[in-house]
């Protein structure tokens, strides 16, 4: 089976149109984005030399309401995984009843190997080159594997130079610093959105979350504050995180501050950490714990580990880490995954009340954030839940089941496809 992301989308759509009552033409609409924009942005690099880089912005589907998407800064990036990415952001945004339809972007780059100049350079240059299909009322940027806070600072300043807007264009992109438009509670919301449905999850399942042990795959934004997050509010035992070149593995449990500092002072990759042995990033896939977090990249359980795993519990954080066939093994097997476009759909949540608290200039506190994002996740997971139950399908499905379900529905409802 091939691992381009999406043909796994499509495939993924039409296993789950099995269990809805939708059109054909309307399954047809899905398929496709509603707008795809590819561009060529020359960028100035500290040697004086002018490369050009490629971009690209998807806009899956805005039914809904505005397109919403983060901007990803990868070397492998293709149209492909773009495409993936923006349809995933379409469920994401519904299973979430978010205002929201979904949308993605992304340069062809490797940020570890650039400057901050030329960082700065390429992220103004990619919103000069797409600025004609985005404003804070179609199209919302926000952050992916490989850009931040600073980039989206770039981001609002580059789109405020052009449109000469002030205060509500700050809406344009979300998780930007607080001192321009951020939102209190933004960091981390991922990580917290991800518990909340761990915690639900435990308790239809019948587990104990605290003392429960959990394995992250990946140490970044959504990983190391999922490690936090899991610790030190839900009283879960870290027993194992990793990184690009691999992990550690404590069964007494890790520190992800501690783990944070270490890789620091030393300049190192997660490895040799007192007190921890050195894993793979194969053997933390596989590890004897009570819930398994790929908080990395796509397609790292497939068909070859998938019957390896013995966590009760998959929190999907990262985007597409189980592939169909590693789907139908992990069910087979009875371990309960909660999927991704639900389990890490906080982000997105809190990239949402950000976005409201823009164009209503009005900020709320953390608390406000974290109660709100509480309901919404609490309600998503237990919408998704009964659908799972009632109609005996694998999460993933129950999960496309309902987000479709209301994309479809706006569809209908604007007379983009026959009732
Ligand atoms: P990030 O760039 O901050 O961190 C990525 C982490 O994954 C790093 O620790 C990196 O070393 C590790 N990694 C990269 N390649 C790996 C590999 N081959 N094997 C193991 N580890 C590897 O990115 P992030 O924001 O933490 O996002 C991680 C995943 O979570 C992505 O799939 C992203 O789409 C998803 N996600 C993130 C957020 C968010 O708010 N940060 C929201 C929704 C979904």
């Amino acid at each position: 089976m091939s691992t381009d992301l999406f043909e796994i989308v499509i495939k993924q759509l039409e296993r789950a149109a099995q269990f809805m009552e939708i059109s054909g033409e309307a399954l047809e609409f899905l398929k496709r984005p509603q707008r795809i924009l590819e561009v060529n942005i020359p960028t100035k690099m500290d040697d004086g030399s002018m490369k050009m880089f490629t971009g690209f912005r998807v806009q899956y589907n805005w039914a809904r309401g505005p397109t919403k998407g983060g901007i990803r800064y990868h070397p492998g990036m293709t149209l492909s995984t773009v495409k993936a990415l923006a349809a995933w952001m379409t469920w994401k945004t519904a299973v979430v009843d978010l205002p929201y339809g979904g949308a993605k972007g992304g340069v062809i780059c490797n940020p570890r190997e650039m400057s901050m100049g030329e960082l700065e350079r390429l992220t103004r240059g990619y919103i000069r080159a797409i600025y004609d299909i985005i404003t804070p009322y179609t199209d919302i940027l926000g952050p992916d594997v490989g850009t931040n806070p600073q980039i989206m600072a770039w981001i609002v300043d580059e789109y405020e130079l052009i449109s000469r807007r002030r205060d509500p264009a700050f809406g344009i992109t979300s998780s930007k610093p607080l001192s321009i438009g951020g939102s209190p509670g933004r960091v981390g919301a991922t990580a917290k959105g991800a518990m909340y449905t761990v915690r639900e999850a435990t308790r239809v399942l019948g587990m104990e979350l605290k003392g429960a042990t959990i394995a992250i795959q990946g140490f970044g934004k959504a990983g190391y504050s999922m490690a936090k997050t899991a610790s030190e509010e839900f009283g879960m035992k870290v027993v194992a995180i990793s990184d690009i070149e691999g992990g550690i593995y404590n069964p007494d449990g890790l520190n992800a501050d501690e783990v944070l500092k270490w890789v620091k002072e030393h300049d190192v990759w997660i490895r040799d950490f007192p007190g921890a042995t050195n894993i793979t990033n194969e053997e933390l896939l596989t590890l004897e714990v009570d819930v398994l977090a790929p908080a990395a990249i796509e397609n790292v359980l497939t068909k070859d580990n998938a019957d390896k795993v013995k966590a009760k519990l998959i929190a999907e954080i990262a985007n597409g880490p189980v592939t169909p066939e590693a789907d139908d093994i992990l069910y087979e097997k009875g371990v309960f995954q909660i999927p991704d476009f639900l389990c890490n759909a906080g982000g997105v949540t809190a990239s949402y009340f950000e976005w409201v608290q823009n164009i209503t200039g009005f900020y709320w506190t953390s608390e406000e954030v974290y109660q709100k994002l509480n309901n919404k996740m609490t309600k998503a997971f237990h919408d998704v839940y009964a659908v799972h139950k009632e109609k005996k399908i694998h999460m993933r499905d129950a999960a496309y089941v309902v987000a479709v379900n209301r994309v479809y529905q706006a569809m209908k409802d604007r007379g983009w496809v026959d009732k």
